[in-house]
């Protein structure tokens, strides 16, 4: 199942025909109507719970396109959406009528290895970032799907795995080439447009679209010492309370996020655990593999694990290593907090709500950040909250329609019940569409110098279709 329906009405023409016709001769992409080659491409999206209808759809090849697609958005007065690659949960890369800006054909990856710099098209995925750098033993700091679009993810802030050693995303942006409201193309970067580089590394795509990205690169791999460390359900307050001891000691080369969940039938795993509830603890060291080995001892020491996995692996495949289980076309729903720390009864909290688990697929997972995230200044980007240690984000995932309810409400229950233990602060990346009323509460004391830069450079709102921050 997709989450097409070819009998639905098509939306009303977004522009005249001959708007449409010129247009078309304008462009080096593609400009797609309803029921065209390449629409339903750009308007299906990873979460399957997402199916809206643009009016029209521009595939962009470069900064031209774009410049031309947001005249043709402001002369009409249409709704704007701008993909990158598809990922985002709230569903913002696709909008109901209007015009749909799609970056995905923009994917290049160019890499200056003797500076370690790599440049980046905003239709480029992790994995094609990954592939590129990793052949020169080079690699920025991303996230831990290789299907993510790499736009989305750097402009809400981005980490993963090796964050806590280099940074988030944002942290290692050296510019970024952005087209304005107005159709004018700027450079943003500390001595070009500072204001609109600060708001960028945090802010979404509230202020323009971006074009191209210059990433810092750091020398990783290309093997890394990373896996998997898999425990019985019936331990997980043990371990977790352990878990947390050991890792507010953790050097910034160790990383080790916890899931919690119905184990997948991986083909590491004993038959006889597959479907039964599990906590799986994923690590990786991004240092020397030998004081790795002595480095991860304690973590993989903890109590009797069904399965241990931990071993060198090349870095662009650890990367991927979970794309298998987060495949799109299935219905999601995600809630989001920070914490700093996971006391006791924050842990009794999850464990009795993973207890209850609404399907063979859904999850909690708890992302272990800090390190040198946590060593920039919270108003230096606009990315607010460095001080979490972990990041949650309830992942609930599955397949039918009528499962909604149930899957939803499990969510939005243990999201308010582990309310109290939480920072306040939010990640606008892992933030479903219902969760507007929360933009403030995520940015906190950097709400209100963002409002400022959105009246500068988007004064009338046209980059809207996001998390959205007003025009103050
Ligand atoms: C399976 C999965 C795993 C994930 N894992 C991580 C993780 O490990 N770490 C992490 O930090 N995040 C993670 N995320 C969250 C991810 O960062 C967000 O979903 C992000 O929005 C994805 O970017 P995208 O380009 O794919 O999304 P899209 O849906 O295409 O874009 C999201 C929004 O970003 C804006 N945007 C996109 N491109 C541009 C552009 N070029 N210019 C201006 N605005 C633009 C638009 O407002 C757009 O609506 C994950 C998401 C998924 C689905």
């Amino acid at each position: 199942m997709t989450n097409l329906d070819i009998a639905s009405p098509a939306p009303p023409a977004a522009i005249p025909p001959q708007d449409l016709e010129a247009l078309r001769q304008t462009l080096r992409g593609a400009a797609c109507m309803p029921r065209e080659a390449g629409y339903d491409e750009a308007r299906t999206i990873w979460n399957a719970m997402i199916d809206r209808r643009p009016g029209l759809v521009v595939r962009c090849e470069g900064a031209a396109d774009v410049i031309c697609a947001l005249e043709v958005a402001r002369r009409h007065g249409l709704v704007l959406a701008v993909r990158g690659g598809g990922h985002n949960i709230a569903g913002s890369a696709v909008c109901d009528g209007g015009l749909q800006i799609d970056l995905s054909p923009m994917r290049w990856v160019r890499v200056d290895r003797e500076n370690r710099i790599a440049h980046v098209g905003p239709g480029a995925t992790l994995g094609d970032v990954d592939r590129e750098t990793q052949a020169f033993g080079l690699a920025v700091p991303t996230g831990i799907n290789s299907t993510t679009g790499i736009a989305g993810l750097t402009l809400g802030g981005g980490f993963g795995w090796l964050t806590r050693k280099y940074g988030m995303t944002i942290d290692n942006l050296i510019s970024a080439d952005v087209v304005l409201s107005d159709g004018r193309l700027v450079r943003a970067s500390e001595s070009e447009n500072p204001d609109l580089f600060w708001a960028l590394r945090g802010g979404g795509g509230n202020f323009g679209v971006v074009t191209n990205f210059e990433f810092r690169l750091h020398p990783v791999g290309p093997q890394v010492l990373s896996g998997l460390v898999v425990h019985p359900f019936e331990d997980a307050r043990d371990i977790l309370t352990r878990y947390q001891h050991l890792l507010d000691e953790a050097p910034d080369e160790l990383t080790c996020w916890a899931v919690m969940r119905q184990a997948p039938p991986l083909p590491f795993l004993p038959e006889e655990w597959h479907g039964r509830k599990v906590l799986i603890l994923a690590m990786i060291w991004t240092g020397d593999m030998e004081e790795g080995e002595k480095a991860t001892a304690a973590l993989r020491g903890l109590g009797t694990p069904i399965v241990d996995v931990v071993s060198p692996h090349p870095f662009v495949g650890w990367q991927a290593a979970f794309d298998p289980l987060l495949a799109p076309g299935a219905r999601n729903y995600w809630k989001t907090h920070d914490f700093a720390q996971l006391d006791a009864a924050l842990i009794d909290t999850l464990i009795e709500a993973v207890g209850r688990l609404p399907g063979p697929e859904c999850e909690v997972f708890l992302a272990h950040v800090g390190g040198a995230m946590s060593r920039v200044a919270p108003d230096a980007t606009a990315y607010p909250q460095r001080q979490a240690h972990f990041v949650m984000n309830v992942h609930t995932r599955w397949r039918e329609p009528s499962e909604d309810s149930a899957c939803i409400g499990w969510a939005r229950d243990l999201f308010q019940a582990v309310a109290p233990h939480a920072l306040g602060s939010a990640y606008v990346n892992f933030m479903p569409e219902d969760e507007a009323g929360r933009i403030r509460e995520a940015y906190g004391p950097n709400y209100r110098r963002l409002a400022e830069i959105k009246r500068a450079y988007d004064p009338d709102n046209l980059f809207r279709t996001n998390q959205n921050i007003a025009p103050a």
